[in-house]
Formats: C-alpha cells, sequence, structure tokens
C-alpha cells in the first residue's frame, strides 16, 4: 500500500493534486502533450455538471446548437483585440487531403468568430431577435505549462452565444448566466464563489464587459470557475450582425458570450479533498453511496449479501447514486482506501453484526474516522441516507465558506498587503490605475481577481497609491 499513499497538501500541494487526479481515476496523461484523457469515473463527474447547467440553460429559454470545430483564420482578424488575445494560442491547420489549404484553418479556441458569422445570415429583423444558443464540446488553446482539468491544451465546455436587440437585455442576460453559474457552485459543487467585474488588464479579448465567479482553493490560491462576457457591438460590427428595428432602421445587434468549463472538476478538487484523497460533493458525485458487504465464511456472506442486496435496491429505487462493491479479492480495508481515495461521500458497511441487529453502519467521507461513523436501522434506511447526503452536501459549502472567510484580508498598508497574499486573499480599496494593478502582480504575483458587485459603499484610499478610489477589488495569486 506504501506506493499508493499520495504526498499530503501539506507536504506538496501541486504534486497531491496531480496524483490525486490520476489515482481516483479521473483523468490520464495523453501522448499529446498538454491534452488529457478523461476517463469513464471523471467524465461521470463532468455528465453530472453539464446536465445541471443544461437543464438550467434550457430553463431560461436557451437552445443547444454545434458549429465547427475549424474556423478561418481570417474569421481571427476580424476582431483586433480578440486576435491580439488569441493568436499565441492558436492550432492551425495548414494543410488538408495532402494539399496545402488556400487559407489556413484554426482548430477553434473559442467560437464567436465563427458563430458571429452565422448570426448575421441569420439576423434580418428585430424578430428574430434575441438568440439564445449554447454550444457543448471541446476547443483547443495551446497552453506551454499544463495541469490536468486546470489548465489543458484542449478542454470541455459549453460557450453560450446570444444576440439581443438591446445593451440593457445584453447585460441583464450577462447577469442571468453569472447567477447560475453562482448558484451551481454553491448548491451543487459546495463552492462558495465571490461574483465580480473583472478589471481591463484581466478581461476576456474582445469583451467591454468581463464578470467571473472566483473561488479559494485551499492552497489559497484563487480560481476563477465561470466567466459571462458583454461583447456591446464589438462582434456585431466585425461580423455585421445587424437587423431592422421597429422603425425600420438598420441596428447592429448587442451580444454575450459565457462559459464554465471542466476547470471546475480542478476546484472541487482542490477546495473538498483531504490527505485521503477526493472529496466529492453529493450532489455531483458520479456514486453517491458505496456499499461495502463483510463477512468471512460461506455462511456469513449469504446472510450479509442478502441484506446488502436489499438495501442496494431500496437506495437506487429511491433515486441514490449507489455502487456495490462485491469483489473478492480485495479486502474490505482495501475497499474502504479505495473509495475514500474517489471521494463517495458515503460508505455504508454490512457486517453479521450489522444483520443480526437489523442495522448498518454508515462512514462519511467528509469526516475521517470514528467521528463520521455511525449506525442506521435498516427499516427506511433511503430516508436516512437522503438526510445524511443533503448534511454532507450543506457541511461542504459551510466548511469551504468557513475557510475562505478566514483566508481574506483587509490589509491596512501596502507591505501589509504584500504580506496577505502569500498566504491568502486581500481586498482592498483600488483607485482603477493599470499602473497600480500591475505594481502588485510585479510584487506579488497576485493578480486582481474581480471587483464584486458587493461593495462596502463609500471611498476609500488606493492600497498602492493612496489615491481615492472608489472600489474594492479582490488581489489573490491565482491559477
Ligand atoms: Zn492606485
Amino acid at each position: 500500500m506504501a506506493e499508493d499513499k499520495i504526498p499530503t497538501r501539506a507536504e506538496d500541494f501541486s504534486e497531491w493534486y496531480n496524483q490525486l487526479v490520476l489515482k481516483a481515476e479521473l483523468a490520464d496523461y495523453s501522448p499529446v502533450r498538454g491534452c488529457m484523457v478523461v476517463r469513464p469515473y471523471g467524465w461521470a463527474l463532468w455528465e453530472n455538471i453539464t446536465s445541471w447547467l443544461d437543464r438550467e440553460f434550457k430553463e431560461t429559454g436557451h437552445v443547444n446548437a454545434s458549429f465547427p470545430t475549424l474556423i478561418p483564420m481570417s474569421f481571427f482578424e476580424k476582431e483586433k483585440e480578440h486576435v491580439e488575445g488569441f493568436s499565441p494560442e492558436l492550432a492551425i491547420v495548414t494543410h488538408g487531403g495532402g494539399e496545402k489549404l488556400e487559407e489556413p484553418l484554426v482548430v477553434r479556441p473559442t467560437s464567436e468568430t465563427i458563430i458571429g458569422y452565422m448570426y448575421s445570415k441569420w439576423v434580418k429583423s428585430w424578430r428574430d431577435l434575441p438568440i439564445l444558443i449554447v454550444q457543448w464540446g471541446s476547443v483547443l488553446r495551446w497552453e506551454l505549462r499544463t495541469k490536468l482539468f486546470l489548465r489543458t491544451a484542449e478542454f470541455y465546455w459549453h460557450e453560450g452565444h446570444t444576440a439581443h436587440a438591446t445593451r440593457e437585455e445584453a447585460l441583464e442576460e450577462m447577469h442571468r448566466i453569472l447567477d447560475i453559474y453562482e448558484k451551481f457552485a454553491r448548491t451543487e459543487a459546495a463552492l462558495p464563489v465571490i461574483k465580480g467585474r473583472k478589471t481591463d488588464a484581466e478581461k476576456f479579448a474582445g469583451a467591454q464587459i468581463t464578470t467571473s465567479i472566483e473561488a479559494m482553493m485551499q492552497d489559497k490560491r484563487a480560481l476563477q470557475s465561470g466567466t459571462s462576457h458583454y461583447f456591446g457591438t464589438n462582434f456585431a460590427r466585425a461580423f455585421n450582425i445587424q437587423y431592422l428595428d421597429k422603425n425600420n432602421a438598420l441596428q447592429f445587434c448587442e451580444t454575450t458570450s459565457w462559459a464554465i468549463s471542466s476547470r471546475i472538476i480542478g476546484a472541487i478538487i482542490m477546495a473538498h479533498g483531504d490527505d485521503q484523497g477526493l472529496i466529492l460533493p453529493p450532489r455531483l458525485a458520479p456514486f453517491q453511496v458505496v456499499i461495502v458487504p463483510i463477512y468471512k465464511s460461506d455462511a456469513e456472506k449469504s446472510k450479509v449479501m442478502a441484506v446488502a442486496d436489499k438495501v442496494f435496491t431500496e437506495l437506487k429505487a429511491a433515486g441514490i447514486r449507489l455502487k456495490m462493491d462485491d469483489r473478492e479479492e480485495v479486502t474490505p480495508g482495501f475497499k474502504y482506501n479505495d473509495w475514500e481515495m474517489r471521494g463517495v461521500p458515503l460508505r455504508i458497511e454490512v457486517g453479521p453484526k450489522d444483520v443480526e441487529k437489523g442495522s448498518v453502519a454508515l462512514a462519511r467521507r467528509d469526516i475521517p474516522g470514528r467521528d463520521g461513523k455511525s449506525f442506521a436501522p435498516q427499516t427506511n434506511l433511503a430516508a436516512s441516507v437522503t438526510g445524511l447526503l443533503s448534511e454532507i452536501q450543506a457541511s461542504l459549502l459551510k466548511r469551504a465558506t468557513d475557510f475562505r472567510d478566514s483566508h481574506i484580508f483587509d490589509p491596512g498598508t501596502y507591505d501589509e498587503l504584500k504580506e496577505v497574499v502569500q498566504n491568502g486573499w486581500a481586498f482592498s480599496w483600488w483607485c482603477g490605475s493599470r499602473d497600480c494593478e500591475a505594481k502588485v502582480k510585479e510584487d506579488t504575483k497576485a493578480t486582481t481577481r474581480n471587483i464584486p458587485f458587493e461593495q462596502p459603499g463609500g471611498t476609500g484610499k488606493c492600497i498602492v497609491c493612496g489615491e481615492k478610489a472608489e472600489q474594492k477589488v479582490y488581489f489573490a495569486r491565482a491559477y
């Protein structure tokens, strides 16, 4: 078992993460550098994430569609900031069918351009608006330093692309989506996040406004977990997305785009995991419960399995996602470690004594050892398990919230800021100047995360230059 041990978070947080992803069988390295293979257990987790979001998008009027992977190179050159932002990361196809292409094609790093082009063909009048389309798929960005889920060349996501008649509607859409992201993070992923606006230096290439949700990992670094952008008419002008308004005057559309990517899996790992491995929030876990039968003889086995099977059937009928680990070739102790590594929220043990007593043993993944153990009667077990899963979900959110709040500081001086961002976030007044923002980055590697919508009110003095400041911003080292 020794070689199966992963480093503790305190020893080496980065290596703890890398080994956990492999050992929990979430993902693996591919032969193409920087790309990842998402294994079935990781994909099952991703499916639970995507199905929640998909349902939410559809309930708010969005529809799904699919656009091509390859985009003409010239499309990227139509929006100046967009091409500047993305050209270092582009993978370009120059040959097809053994011949050099007349125009190189870009493997999509994001799809604003091709979708903008199509919208210009589809939108004619105000009656055609709004367009609310979501595409699910993968994109490719030539990343140099990669890490499974957090930063890979190819990654999975949805990208929403919407076109509206007015600025107000487009801004409303941007906020509607950010609210959905915040709700997803809080209720499903048990991640407390901060909603706010990115500074100009940190916004998406081509956006007028970028908003984000930001989460704190256990190494106190920030992880941008979702973004929602307002483009104004930037892309509409570049791609000629125009409509005739009610007075028959030609107008440019206002557009948005937004995304949560497979990066969110990295956030879930780093916010909740412990030294034994992954801890998955019950609402997203591929298996919410694992049943481990315990017996020594054939006689015990038949009694134990009869109860274990009955428990399995009952819980499954109650809609609980679960797994029966009836492997013969490994010990119960091995199974405990195995499912702890994979973060299954609740383990049910059924042994000969439990059979006699008419009960089962329950072990919570979020509270290791004796403290997390309890016994429940076999009758009405589905209700006890469902209740316990909700309790685990709530306790993960509370733990992550307490952790985050105890690592957000309000430094009194710039020197103090330099110190606190080494082990937390600073929430500080900022005058809005790019120079002050750049100085913090240069001195500490901490960047502005976002300007939260929730502000204390009033004014203060910029933590860097001392000038008057009208907003507070989060500074943190980030993934
Ligand atoms: Zn300043």
